[in-house]
């Protein structure tokens, strides 16, 4: 075991040895560049990785570091791994011992830790915990196991661990696979928020444009609907999410959610979302369309009720549109509203947070989702931007805390979680409900328990039989003319994943 030297680091050198992903993903945690050498001496400052599997029936990993210090003094540190868990599959045992030593010595050598959730990188962590509980581990052993076998903060792992149990009873069962969730995207935004690197476009001016796109989205609910009738599939819940669904014009908007509803919507189905997102896209006409059309789930996303934030990230409306917007939506009587918001957006404070949660509070939505800024390249805000600071992440964490407990003062409690790449401190975003209002789809994508049939471009259909934990997904394109001129191949192949998951 290493000595907390608290070095600095410049890169690393690739060792060309099988393991480069997992390294690579490490280092990028670590945000440690890779560097090129013109031979094979390692520069001031840098490191380099080896790893070796030793043992086969539980196999374990011995990593070596090699530094050079700035006196150009070679150091070497290494770490045995335990041995792989007998219930893990090799291949994961040896990427997660792999990762496990390589974030303990880059921790020590450098006495950083970047973020709470360790070597988790993956978007869904609940999905390990419910795998856990099939398994019949209990509560203290699920957060011990998360601790010792992924690097996880004892916080995050209590908070994941809640968030799944919570989850069991929305989880389906084998005899429930044909219950389906189905997602239609729509692509356009009014303007592009500068923090957003979502693949929408702008809604076109011309209105040719978006009719071509609304025939081909047309073609594509019609299919999917014939696909679940002849595959004997029941709609538990339906989610027209974006983009900014609501930046279709009015006539467009609500032809659309009557198509939707006619040939999508049965008895069965409980629940129906739509991604209102700003108020500039929503007026009263729109608000109700979605009554009619029998929606029971609203989203108004300000990510801030700060003016000064609203303009900062290029919303083109300020905070009295959003509580007027809210007001309308509760007015109508649509049963559940989601507000999301944003830590870390640029300028914000602790203060303006708490204003921002102060003024919700008073709206009472049913839900509320918390995102942690996420900076990924495509976004504006990215291109003018160098990163994030140390203090800047420290601040989205405290942010994440103070979210919560406004949350939990209105009520509700934490019913999912995501992590997406880049996001500010590694942390997470998640989903808060009262009791009784949480939102069935957004349990459903992120625990990948349930198929989901995707409609639209950059929607992902995903076959999944509950309880096998078996999952086959298609993706249709993101750009809006491919998804437009290749609609009949992309039909086709999802008929066809979904008649072989279902007709047999
Ligand atoms: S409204 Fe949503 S999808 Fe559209 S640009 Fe803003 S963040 Fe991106």
């Amino acid at each position: 075991m290493i000595a907390a030297t608290k070095v600095k680091i410049k890169g690393y050198i690739t060792v060309k040895d099988g393991f480069q992903e997992a390294v690579a993903d490490m280092m990028a945690l670590f945000e440690i560049p890779e560097m090129e050498t013109l031979d094979d001496s390692l520069p001031s400052l840098a490191i380099c990785i080896r790893n070796q599997v030793e043992g086969s029936q539980l196999p374990s990993i011995h990593t070596v570091l090699e530094y050079v210090d700035e006196n150009q003094e070679r150091q070497e540190y290494e770490r045995h791994s335990l041995p792989a868990e007998p219930e893990e599959l090799t291949t994961t045992a040896i990427r997660r011992l792999l990762r496990l030593n390589i974030f303990q010595l880059l921790h020590h050598l450098t006495g950083y830790t970047p973020g709470p959730w360790g070597i988790m990188r993956g978007v869904r962590p609940a999905k390990l915990v419910h795998r856990l509980l099939d398994e019949g581990m209990d509560t203290s052993g699920i957060i011990s196991h998360l601790h010792e076998h992924y690097a996880v903060s004892h916080e995050k792992a209590t908070l994941i661990t809640d968030i799944a149990l919570r989850q069991r009873n929305f989880l389906l069962e084998a005899k429930d696979k044909q219950r389906v969730s189905v997602y239609i995207g729509i692509p356009y935004c009014l303007s592009k928020c500068y923090y957003c690197s979502f693949s929408s476009a702008l809604l076109p001016s011309v209105h040719s444009e978006i009719d071509k796109f609304l025939q081909a989205l047309e073609k594509d609910i019609n299919s999917a609907a014939d696909t679940i009738t002849k595959c004997g599939l029941d709609v538990d819940s339906l989610y027209i999410g974006g983009g900014t669904p609501t930046s279709l014009p009015e006539q467009d908007f609500a032809a659309l959610l009557s198509l939707v509803k006619k040939k999508l919507a049965t008895t069965h189905t409980r629940e129906f979302t739509v991604e209102a997102g700003r108020p500039d896209s929503t007026n009263e006409t729109k608000i109700l369309a979605m009554c009619q059309a029998g929606v029971t789930r609203v989203s108004v996303n300000p990510q801030s009720m700060q003016e000064k934030t609203l303009k900062r990230i290029g919303r083109n409306h300020n905070v009295r549109d959003i509580i007027s917007m809210f007001q309308k939506i509760r007015d109508i009587g649509i049963p559940v509203i989601n507000m999301d918001i944003i830590v870390g957006l640029p300028g914000e404070t602790i203060t303006d947070l708490e204003d921002t949660l102060k003024q919700i509070s008073v709206l009472c939505p049913d839900n509320l989702t918390v995102h942690t800024l996420a900076l990924k390249r495509g976004s504006l805000l990215m291109e003018n931007h160098e990163g994030l600071s140390q203090d800047q992440k420290l601040l989205a964490s405290k942010m994440l805390v103070t979210a919560e407990r406004y949350a939990s003062q209105m009520g509700m409690v934490p019913y999912y979680l995501y992590r997406q790449k880049n996001m500010a401190g590694n942390l997470e975003n998640v989903g808060y409900a009262l009791p009784g209002k949480e939102c069935l789809y957004n349990i459903q994508i992120i625990d990948e328990r349930q198929t989901i049939i995707g409609i639209g471009p950059a929607s992902a259909t995903k076959a999944i039989v509950p309880g096998k934990h078996k999952l086959s997904s298609f993706y249709n394109p993101k750009d809006i003319r491919t998804y437009i001129d290749h609609l009949p191949t992309h039909l086709q192949r999802r008929e066809a994943l979904i008649a072989k998951w279902f007709n047999n």
